[in-house]
């Protein structure tokens, strides 16, 4: 055994950390004297807002509806009421607090499951697809849509074809209705996930969380859906307004097989590899009943990591109650952050068909560094904020929030939490499986 796997976490005489993930072997190290850095990523300097600019930002705003692609559901009113498949000429009729459609350009297309794996749409699809070209304002959208991709890809279909694909396709876009928050003045002041309301926060994670069943059900051929939100332009996020992605995927991927080949003989692996290790190294950052978050160990970038403490495997296995106490952590450690800090959002969860019990969890990385070559020659990266640093910063912003009533209520925070707050219930009985 390596000395690292035995010292997941340490710290030299010096003061460098350095860490080993303990799923990925991933070794980082955090060098004295680089935490002081900025953690916003430098912008162009604010721009004030025109009247009515705040709503047409970006394709995603709320004045752009048809620059998106035709709308499977949208959240609307206070109590967020579903509607779904809303027609093209009716996009305006409703303001959609949140709202799911395909994403124009796709990272696994419509044409790859179609080609690869002989997918024909459901009747269902071909219906909707009919029915929105009938209406002079759907047949509009998309053969402006058709004429976009087009353009991009170089191939001409037809608009019954681009219908059935830009309706059909499996991987969605789910977007907030602000672009920034209410009452801006300025381009910068941006409504991220943390500027939301519990409450609002609360009906996108469960928004989410719909949308990864239904594609999971919609397309057969998926071994996974992989869900993230990638917040500001260096986290990857092609325009700066909240939205989160799913992206059906004909296989896990090589970190989720080496977890399933851990797990095979060891089911309480997250609860002894990193639940267990957050409580030994004080690293909670927070609890709620139902959920909890540490400081992460072996990231490339300062990492934040919620578990659901629910028997639940699959998120759209949990209680609504359960969803909601992983996104009351989520949605104020997105808070503690703030909004001008790159991040991701990434979600893990047990793929449909494997064989082992997986928590549910949700890794929230700060994007604050560009790895660079001395990560590239030696495979050791450098990350400026150790887990303890990270954690010591969430604490003291999240005590702040809490004394501004910003987060919901009920989360414990910092020394607070108990080492029961990180019992982890996924595996139920371990034997039984
Ligand atoms: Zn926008």
């Amino acid at each position: 055994m390596s000395e690292g796997a035995q010292n997941p976490i340490r710290r030299m005489p010096d003061g460098t950390v350095k860490q080993v993930g303990p799923l990925t072997g991933t070794r980082v190290w955090t060098v004295p004297g680089r935490a002081n850095r900025p953690l916003a990523a430098p912008r162009d300097a604010a721009r004030p807002l025109k009247r009515g600019e705040s709503t047409q930002l970006c394709a995603f705003c709320s004045d752009r509806y048809l620059e998106t692609t035709p709308e499977k559901a949208r959240l609307v009113g206070p109590q967020f009421e579903q509607l779904r498949h809303v027609h093209a000429s009716e996009l305006t009729d409703t303001v959609a607090e949140f709202r799911r459609f395909g994403n124009l350009f796709e990272i696994v297309s419509a044409e790859y499951w179609r080609e690869n794996h002989g997918f024909r749409q459901p009747s269902a699809v071909v219906e909707w697809a009919q029915e929105y070209l009938a209406d002079p304002a759907g047949r509009a959208h998309i053969e402006s849509l058709a004429a976009i991709r087009a353009a991009a890809t170089g191939e001409q279909v037809s608009v019954e074809e681009a219908a059935l694909d830009l309706l059909g396709g499996s991987h969605d876009v789910i977007v907030a209705r602000r672009h920034v928050v209410d009452g801006a003045t300025t381009d910068d002041q941006l409504a991220s996930s943390g500027t939301l309301t519990p409450d609002e926060h609360a009906a996108y994670t469960a928004f989410t969380v719909q949308a990864l069943a239904d594609i999971q059900a919609a397309q057969p051929n998926a071994a996974y859906v992989a869900v993230f939100q990638n917040w500001l332009r260096p986290a990857g996020a092609s325009f700066e307004h909240l939205h989160k992605q799913l992206v059906a995927v004909d296989e896990h991927g090589p970190q989720v097989d080496h977890e399933l080949r851990l797990l095979s003989h060891d089911h309480d692996l997250y609860q002894r590899e990193l639940a267990d290790l957050a409580v030994s190294e004080r690293l909670l950052v927070a609890a709620t009943d139902g959920a909890v978050a540490f400081a992460g160990i072996g990231h490339r970038y300062p990492a934040f990591e919620v578990f659901s403490t629910s028997e639940a495997n699959l998120p759209q296995e949990h209680s609504p109650e359960g969803i909601r106490a992983v996104s009351d952590l989520l949605h104020a450690l997105h808070a503690a952050t703030g909004p001008l800090v790159p991040t991701n959002e990434e979600w893990h969860y047990r793929p449909p068909g494997a064989p082992w019990p997986m928590p549910w969890r949700v890794v929230l990385k700060w994007r604050i560094s560009n790895p660079a070559g001395f990560e590239g020659g030696t495979k050791i990266h450098v990350n400026t904020i150790d887990p303890w640093e990270l954690r010591r910063r969430a604490v003291t912003a999240l005590e702040q929030l809490r004394a501004e009533g910003a987060i919901a209520d009920g989360i414990r925070i910092g020394d607070e939490c108990t080492p029961e707050d990180a019992r982890l219930r996924y595996a139920g009985d371990a034997d039984a499986w």
